[in-house]
């Protein structure tokens, strides 16, 4: 079987910078997650061959085996795995994914909040995950901030508390498993008897169920409504990147355990400003005479507008740095930088007089580059 080129896979040139291919392999590990994307099984083929991509090209040595022989210089098992399970991708690469969020919020959306609610659930049926995307702007981002935002969603029903009863009297034995829970199948074979036991599907393995159902939620423990969320957005967090709420997801049915709300930000563009990791940039245009005599300018920050001394003889492409006025770091203390780009403006249209001047200054000694006359 011909196999896809590993940098074609990521969409990289082969000289890509180490940081390019974490990138680029968060980015597509996202995009075809089978948990965005159900059922589709291309997308999980899509999924592990970006996974054993990415395995191959962040790692130093294999990738420069991979460079000079190609696939025929590398062996699965040993130099990539052979994934059976795309759980066991994320947990096998939650650095990566970790490292926004300082590890478990990864974990989570990616690895085991499934078979966690599977454990938590008692009784019931597990409610469903909610994807909610949370438009910021670069100031929000830069400090962090407090969002409410009103979402339609089943929450557990406060009159039977999600039982869905009426009162803690309205149930009666449940009739299929006779109130134990459980239902037991014996089979023989020549090795001898078997007892399978599984939990009762009918009562959830309480072995009880409902006589009269709770007259607000007709039985189902939970209502559909619109409620009121908080979202703590942390100062540095980046387009795509997500934060999941456990718990605060659809409710269950019948006493169910919750789903989770999975919040994904968006970075709204800036007016004046272009995010460079932590840093923002900014383009600076001053005149042709104050580059050369030096000035005062104010330029905007994110948090107000801040002076900011040119020296005389600034060169136009020259990047001056307003320390710690960017993005706050998402782990520890400390900010990212403002970077501000001088540019000289160059008037388009400009009177008589003013080509007159400006003429006559071009004849001074001092104004053309060394050597040209
Ligand atoms: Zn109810
Ligand atoms: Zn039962």
């Amino acid at each position: 079987m011909d196999k896809k080129d590993y940098y074609e896979i990521l969409g990289l040139p082969r000289n890509a910078s180490k940081d390019d291919i974490k990138k680029a392999y968060r980015k597509l590990a996202m995009q075809y997650h089978p948990d965005r994307n159900p059922g589709n099984s291309e997308a999980e083929e899509k999924f592990k061959e970006i996974a054993e991509a990415y395995e191959v090209l962040s790692n130093d040595e294999k990738r420069a085996k991979y460079d000079r022989f190609g696939h025929g210089g590398l062996r699965g098992g040993t130099d990539f795995h052979e994934w059976s399970n795309v759980n066991d991708i994320f947990s096998h690469f939650s650095d990566i994914f970790g490292s926004a969020f300082g590890g478990s919020i990864f974990d989570d959306f990616f690895g085991t909040s499934t078979s966690q609610r599977t454990k938590q659930r008692t009784t019931g049926i597990a409610g469903s995950d909610l994807r909610v995307t949370l438009k910021l702007t670069l100031e929000e981002i830069a400090v962090g901030t407090t969002k409410k935002i009103k979402i339609k969603k089943y929450s557990r029903c406060n009159v039977c508390g999600g039982t869905g009863a009426k009162n803690s009297a309205s149930f009666k034995m449940c009739p299929v498993c006779n109130g134990t829970g459980e239902i037991r199948q014996v089979s023989r074979s020549i090795f001898g008897q078997f007892v399978n036991i599984t939990t009762c599907t009918n009562c959830g393995g309480t072995g009880k169920v409902i006589s009269e159902p709770c007259m607000k939620c007709k039985g189902e423990g939970r209502i559909y409504d619109e409620t009121t969320i908080k979202i703590n957005v942390p100062a540095g967090v980046y387009n795509d990147s997500y934060m999941t709420l456990r718990g605060e997801g659809n409710a269950g049915k019948n006493g169910g355990a919750s789903g989770d709300i999975i919040v994904v930000f968006q970075e709204l563009p800036h007016e004046y400003f272009t995010r460079d990791g932590d840093n923002v940039i900014y383009e600076l245009f001053i005149s042709y005479s104050d580059a050369v005599l030096g000035t005062e300018v104010e330029v905007p920050t994110l948090t107000g507008r801040a002076k900011l001394k040119i020296e005389p003889g600034i060169q136009p492409g020259k990047f001056l740095k307003m320390r710690e006025k960017g993005i706050q770091h998402l782990h520890g203390h400390g900010a990212g930088d403002e970077l501000v780009r001088v540019n000289i403006y160059v008037p388009k249209n400009i009177s008589s007089k003013e080509k007159e001047m400006l003429k006559e200054l071009a004849k001074m000694p001092n104004m053309k580059p060394p050597g040209q006359n």
